[in-house]
């Protein structure tokens, strides 16, 4: 799908022409769906493929101490992925995809774990660091490009996708693309903020009852800045979306109301 002439009164999940502009924020507007409620930003990131000034910017001191600075947190929160994933399958040998890798801290542990990983992440330096820092390579290119779904079609016994979709341009694709490298009885495991959480519904109602002067939080769930946050899904949203790829729920974990994590948890298993 291209991304420089993307109308965005489609819906980016249901694909009715039925979305309209109702939050402003700073810099985009969330348009909401009136077919399916679905939430996204006017904004899409233009990959670095298509941008030649973007392979300019590499990994410098600063770059690398504001990864660094991040890395334990993240550790901590990846290593309790790691163990919903093994609780359902022995990560021994198995074959396991990345989408979003970041800094490949998740494909490290995999290794660690003893699967083999394979990440994708689109800027560069994140790749970077992922090959200083923890010796792996990760690829540049995305889940719809032909080396995946040509070389890696039924491949994959798992599929992460750690805080990425709601980054996504395309996320109903992504999730396609995502399931089809799967192979039969493989697992797509996620997890993405939730819209059903205290926090957004206290921006939506502060943004109504102030006309738009106070919209709270939503300016921090989404951004229109490169590769930040462009839509929001409700957990049932979400499940609906998993059932309609044909992935069987095998786990879901939806925040409490007021868990200040707000992230869904799902897990899907594509038919064997
Ligand atoms: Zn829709």
């Amino acid at each position: 799908m291209s991304t420089d002439r993307y109308d965005f009164r489609r819906c980016k999940l249901c694909g009715e022409l039925a979305a309209h502009p109702r939050y402003q924020l700073k810099g985009s507007f969330i348009h909401v769906c009136e077919a399916c409620d679905f939430h996204f930003i006017n904004n899409l990131d233009v990959m670095p493929d298509n941008d030649p000034e973007y392979e300019a910017r590499t990994l410098d001191v600063t770059a690398w101490n504001f990864i660094a600075s991040h890395l334990k947190k993240n550790r901590r929160q990846l290593q309790g992925r790691l163990a919903l994933v093994s609780h359902h399958r022995s990560l021994a040998d198995a074959e396991c995809l990345d989408i979003g890798a970041g800094v490949g801290l998740f494909s490290h542990l995999l290794q660690e774990a003893g699967a083999t990983p394979y990440g994708i992440e689109p800027q560069l330096v994140f790749r970077q660091f992922a090959k200083e820092k923890f010796g792996v390579t990760l690829h540049a290119e995305t889940i719809d490009s032909p080396f995946w779904q040509e070389s890696f079609a039924g491949h994959f016994d798992l599929v992460t996708l750690w805080d990425t979709l709601e980054h996504l341009n395309f996320p109903v694709e992504t999730l396609r693309d995502a399931a089809r490298v799967l192979k039969p009885g493989g697992m797509l495991f996620l997890d993405t903020p939730s819209r059903d959480s205290f926090y957004y519904k206290i921006s939506e109602w502060s943004y109504r009852l102030s006309n738009g002067a106070n919209p709270l939080f939503l300016n921090s769930l989404y951004s229109p800045k490169p590769f930040r946050h462009k839509q929001i899904f409700t957990v049932r949203q979400l499940t609906e979306l998993f059932e309609k790829l044909d992935l069987e729920i095998i786990a879901l974990n939806r925040s409490g109301l007021f868990d200040s994590s707000n992230k869904i948890v799902l897990a899907g298993k594509k038919p064997a």
